[in-house]
């Protein structure tokens, strides 16, 4: 009998069992070593076969064509915000960036401090609860920047947007990576942090062109230059080694189901059930507009803030944790990421309709 309980967290997020159980595993010892993979050198044989094994699937189970490296940086997906205008948004260039939620104007707010930014198409006028249909991009714009998920208003792009041609798409897809599948040779660069639908927090997978590792800056201190970690197999100073491992375990497990296809169904089938159950309910509303919702962060709300209370509490006493929405939208968010089991949204839907009969 599993002691877990349904963990609706935004991130870190829930992982796959299995995955935990080989993790607990090799902690001990990597396969025969008799040395745990938190212990070995990050340039010995064993986590060698490892990185570049993690690298190999990475590029299996997203079709990622030769020309683009793959990537394992530290400092969270927060500190591509900066790197990206770093490397390739000079003093009197322009990038476009879509807002669309408090991590892309993060984004802009980095970008701002080295070049100009073109503000391409904005929802805060109605709180972030919907992708603009329209994007008005630059003339000239050294690279496009969107956030492809809003973990915080439960918003996502349905596909990515298009820039002008010859401008590099630059994604965060921190909250949606490896959702569903993706059209790689669509973006010049595709970041995320690991904490969602990757594994444990303390990596950044960064999948970059190589023409654009070579476009970026030479003036800038070695580890911000994207080409100092291609060169080197992410592997020029001490690389987070365990995060690394375990995401390639992810990786393992996504391709053992299915691949980005299986999950994908997975998660519409998931966010299907949450979406349809919010529509009917006189009592609970979804928040995010109908075509702009994520499949990965459901937000919601009752209308009533000591409801919302109410209802939380309700859920933490049914074996669920995490549904407390982000305090800039209030209410309840469910994040039901790759990893997120079906049986925690039946969980979660049986909740939430014995709470409305008691509360009509
Ligand atoms: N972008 C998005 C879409 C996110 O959801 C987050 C984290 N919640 C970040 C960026 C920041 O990531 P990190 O904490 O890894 O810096």
């Amino acid at each position: 009998m599993s002691d877990r309980i349904f963990n609706f967290s935004a991130g870190p997020a829930v992982m796959p069992e299995e995955v935990l159980k080989q993790c607990q595993e090799d902690m001990w010892s990597l396969g025969k070593t008799g040395i745990g993979v938190m212990e070995h050198s990050h340039r010995g044989k064993a986590f060698s076969a490892v990185l570049l094994q993690t690298i190999a699937d990475c590029r299996a189970l997203a079709k990622i064509p030769d020309d683009y490296d793959i990537l394992f940086l530290t400092g969270g997906a927060s500190s591509q915000f900066f790197m990206i205008p770093m490397n390739f948004l000079g003093k009197d260039q322009t990038a476009d960036y879509l807002m669309t939620g408090a991590w892309s104007k993060k984004a802009i707010g980095d970008a701002k401090r080295y070049g100009n930014v073109h503000v391409a198409c904005s929802s805060e006028d109605k709180n972030c609860s919907y992708i603009p249909a329209e994007v008005t991009w630059s003339k000239s714009a050294v690279y496009g920047h969107f956030t492809s998920n809003n973990t915080i208003f439960g918003t996502q792009f349905k596909t990515e947007p298009t820039p002008p041609a010859g401008v590099p798409l630059i994604c965060d897809a921190s909250s949606d990576i490896f959702s569903r599948p993706i059209d790689v040779t669509k973006y010049g660069m595709i970041y995320a942090g690991s904490q969602k639908n990757l594994g444990p927090a303390g990596v950044t997978l960064v999948i970059i062109r190589k023409d654009l590792v070579e476009r970026g800056s030479k003036d800038l201190p070695v580890m911000l230059q994207y080409r100092t970690h291609a060169k080197e197999d992410s592997c020029y100073n001490t690389p987070p080694s365990f995060p690394i491992y375990a995401v390639g375990q992810v990786f393992k497990w996504l391709l053992k189901n299915g691949g980005l296809e299986g999950i994908a169904a997975k998660n519409e089938a998931k966010a299907g059930k949450l979406y349809d159950y919010l529509d009917q309910s006189s009592l609970f509303k979804a928040t995010a507009a109908g075509d702009s919702r994520s499949l990965m962060n459901v937000t919601f709300v009752t209308g009533d803030e000591k409801l919302d209370e109410q209802f939380i509490a309700f859920t933490k006493e049914r074996k669920m944790d995490g549904l407390k929405g982000h305090r800039s939208v209030g209410g309840m968010r469910a994040s039901i990421y790759n990893a997120f089991p079906e049986a925690g949204v039946d969980a979660l839907i049986a909740a939430m309709k014995e709470f409305e009969s008691q509360n009509r």
